[in-house]
């Protein structure tokens, strides 16, 4: 027992969202402890330039803009650490959490930042120049401006597929749309506006079998038809990964809302979940925008919530 450590705010997550909670959680005079998790910066470390970002002017690479917001909530005594909290408890007044599966800690208010991460295809090429930050990206809001007047490759045929073919669409050449099946799985509006652009060509059945490049950037794709077996090079210096998110919310399941691909439910305007004192921020309970702004906005939301929460039990 002598080993459990008590805090009055842990966050779960080192993204936008984590540190911007932390930031306004440490200058609410909360001494918020942070735990980094498994990737530390979150899914912009794997970002090149992020130039949507408001305050950056000439752009910022993910990494660096990381740095600096961890830097940010150092400057008012956050305690960043490494580590994992891989098993909670949210079943009584105390909110019980594991880092490392070792070390206890019972919060008074948790914020929980944990993100969601792309799913990719897991082709070695389609690693290699994501790794490389060469040309692969799973997000067009993001990375698209870099592709202006380019041919791009886009995979998917869900809503988030239809609406990035879209965006690219407005600001590349041409995009061509790869479909797996020989039908979409997102909404019929969505589909038809797709079908509508014309600058959009969409080829179903068919699937990536590489990632062509020149070692350093991304070339084309070279594609099979899974019915016919025909395979065809397709020039691209783009290629976008639309095929999902899955949020970092398994250790939450037994205790919080969630809806059915995982996302936290958290209450519409609020960052309250269904559990007192838990509060979610970034793209752990977002689908729709999950963009580093969106997120440390939400991070903010949080850790007001949770200084009025404190507040209200006269901590
Ligand atoms: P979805 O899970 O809805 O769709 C994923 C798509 O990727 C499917 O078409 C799937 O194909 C395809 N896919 C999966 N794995 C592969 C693979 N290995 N190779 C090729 N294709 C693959 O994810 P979304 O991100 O599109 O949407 C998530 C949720 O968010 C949905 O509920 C969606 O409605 C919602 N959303 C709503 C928006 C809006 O309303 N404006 C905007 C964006 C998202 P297959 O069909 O063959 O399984």
């Amino acid at each position: 027992m002598s080993d459990i450590e008590k805090v009055k705010c842990l966050i779960i997550g080192s993204g936008p969202a984590g540190y911007t909670a932390a930031i306004y959680a440490a200058r609410a005079n909360m001494k918020p402890v942070l735990y980094q998790g498994l990737q530390p910066g979150g899914q912009l470390t794997t970002t090149n330039d992020v130039e949507n970002f408001p305050g950056y002017p000439d752009g910022i690479t993910g990494p660096e803009m990381m740095i600096q917001l961890m830097n940010q909530a150092k400057r008012f005594d956050t305690d960043v650490r490494d580590g994992w909290v891989s098993k909670v408890d949210f079943s009584g007044p105390v909110h019980k959490v594991w880092v490392d599966e070792k070390k206890e800690i019972h919060a008074d208010t948790i914020i929980i930042s944990t993100g969601a991460s792309a799913r990719y295809l897991g082709l070695p090429s389609e690693q290699k120049y994501l790794a490389l930050g060469g040309g692969v990206s799973a997000c067009a809001v993001c990375d698209g401006f870099f592709y202006r007047e380019q041919e791009v490759v886009i995979v998917g045929a869900g809503d988030s597929a239809c609406e990035e073919a879209g965006y690219l669409a407005n600001i590349c050449k041409k995009v061509t749309m790869l479909v797996r099946k020989n039908e979409f799985r997102a909404s019929v509006i969505m589909e038809e506006r797709v079908k509508s652009i014309e600058n959009i060509e969409i080829k179903f059945n068919t699937e990536i079998d590489e990632v062509l490049g020149d070692g350093a950037v991304v070339t084309g794709v070279r594609t099979i038809n899974n019915k016919t077996k025909e395979t065809e090079e397709i020039a691209a210096t783009g290629v976008f990964i639309a095929i999902g998110h899955i949020p970092n919310t398994q250790i939450f399941k037994d205790y919080l809302e969630l809806d059915a691909t995982g996302y936290i439910i958290n209450q519409p305007g609020s960052s309250k979940t269904n559990v007192e004192g838990v509060f979610v921020s970034g793209d752990a309970a977002d689908h729709v925008y999950r963009q580093a702004i969106t997120a440390a906005g939400t991070g903010c939301m949080a850790a007001l919530d949770a200084e009025r929460y404190l507040a209200a039990k006269g901590h």
